[in-house]
């Protein structure tokens, strides 16, 4: 059967209504359009929902991580323990600042950065020598630098355990920024995400959990810290700057109030938005339990609410990916492979010389990792449809 015929599944699809549209209207009619009123209820919605002291919003995901890199003074040569299973925004932040970034392993439960092997890493690197050097990549970086933080990644929408990561950040003294751009919503031990480090950062590509086009939200309980960002977010304008005064170097990372807008919307149905997500991750573990050659997500003690990016089911090691792949495209199933190392992408191979399979899980994980089609406005009848195809592909 080609599944086309009945069912049109996108691979994903936001939530727009008919509110987000008449607030872009609004907007359009209005002289304000860039710094205005909906830029500071979009933080504020941010602000109350994790209960942060500070949101700022920018206008990508990468831009945030970018100001949390430079306001924590991570700078050239410094080394950054991070992970290699993630999208790769997370670790080009660090290049951007010409920081080594010092990759480790990931658990294999969830694909989040493993807390043992920091906590290894982190000793080792503080005695220096041959000690650290086998944490550190073939080539392409500056010998003897100083290990100043941990980039965590919480990967698809499961918090990375940071009781264990703030634990070794003490021990070193090292700032932690937690990247929580697929996790918005999701809770830490009953704790919001995006809290757990000096600064979160949140992002509203279309494909999140909630969206603004494009879009980030940087969080932190750090009033410097955010002083800082908010000022490096604007060319470097520090408050009582005029606008042709830079005290900063800056960026222009704002975000515009069309975007803001749209995320203002989006918030006031966080709740409905993320509850949707978890219904369709129900209906696909009804859907697919039992199903042979593939494994569902798995979750993590620490995770007491999944705020669900992706769904990615891992397949079976003695099946052929590309040839599942294949099969369920035919079948009018678009699916995608996620994610191939970010040591593996040919500029990092080239700058550092990272050989394949250096990090196994990661590796396995990457090999195996296979996202099907999701989102909050998903009917059962195509999840019941995915569900079929991947019943006559791998049956
Ligand atoms: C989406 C994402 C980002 C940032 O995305 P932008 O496209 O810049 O908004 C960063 N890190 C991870 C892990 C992501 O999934």
């Amino acid at each position: 059967m080609d599944f086309r015929m009945k069912f049109d599944v996108p691979m994903s699809s936001p939530d727009i209504g008919d509110a987000e549209r008449e607030a872009v209207r609004e907007v359009m009619l209005s002289n304000a359009l860039s710094m205005g009123p909906y830029q500071q209820r979009f933080e504020q919605a941010v602000r109350e929902f994790c209960g942060a002291k500070h949101a700022l919003a920018v206008n990508s995901g990468t831009a945030g991580l970018h100001l949390g890199v430079r306001a924590n003074g991570w700078t050239d040569g410094d080394y950054v323990i991070t992970t290699p299973f993630s999208f790769v925004a997370s670790t080009n932040v660090l290049l951007y600042e010409r920081i080594t970034p010092v990759f480790v392993d990931v658990d294999p439960a969830t694909g989040n950065i493993d807390p043992a092997l920091v906590a290894e890493a982190a000793a080792d690197l503080n005695a220096s020598g041959a000690r650290a050097e086998k944490w550190l990549p073939a080539r392409g970086f500056r010998a003897g630098g100083r290990l100043k933080g941990i980039l965590a990644v919480d990967v698809f929408g499961q918090p990375a355990d940071y009781d264990a990561l703030n634990g070794t950040a003490r021990d070193y003294g090292l700032t932690v920024i937690e990247d929580s751009c697929e996790a918005l919503g999701a809770m830490y031990k009953g704790r919001p995400a995006g809290l757990e480090a000096s600064v979160g950062v949140f992002a509203f590509y279309p494909n999140k959990q909630i969206t603004t086009g494009e879009g980030g939200m940087i969080v932190t309980d750090d009033d410097e810290l955010a002083l800082k960002m908010s000022a490096m977010r604007n060319q470097g304008r520090a408050r009582g700057d005029t606008w042709l005064e830079h005290t900063y170097l800056g960026f222009n990372y704002r975000m515009s109030e069309l975007n803001a807008a749209v995320g203002t919307v989006q918030m006031s149905r966080i709740g409905t938005l993320i509850a949707n997500r978890q219904r369709v991750a129900d209906w696909y573990s009804e859907e697919l339990a039992g199903l042979d050659g593939i494994s569902l997500p798995g979750r993590a003690a620490t995770t007491t609410r999944d705020s669900w990016f992706v769904f990615v089911i891992r397949l079976a090691p003695e099946l052929d990916r590309t040839d599942v792949i294949r099969k369920l495209n035919a079948l009018g199933i678009p699916v995608r492979p996620y994610f191939a190392p970010i040591t593996d992408q040919p500029y990092m191979r080239a700058m550092f010389g990272y050989e394949s399979d250096r990090f196994p899980v990661c590796a396995d994980l990457g090999r195996r990792g296979l996202a099907i089609p999701f989102s909050g406005v998903m009917t059962r009848d195509q999840v019941a449809a995915v569900g079929a195809a991947l019943r006559q592909v791998l049956g």
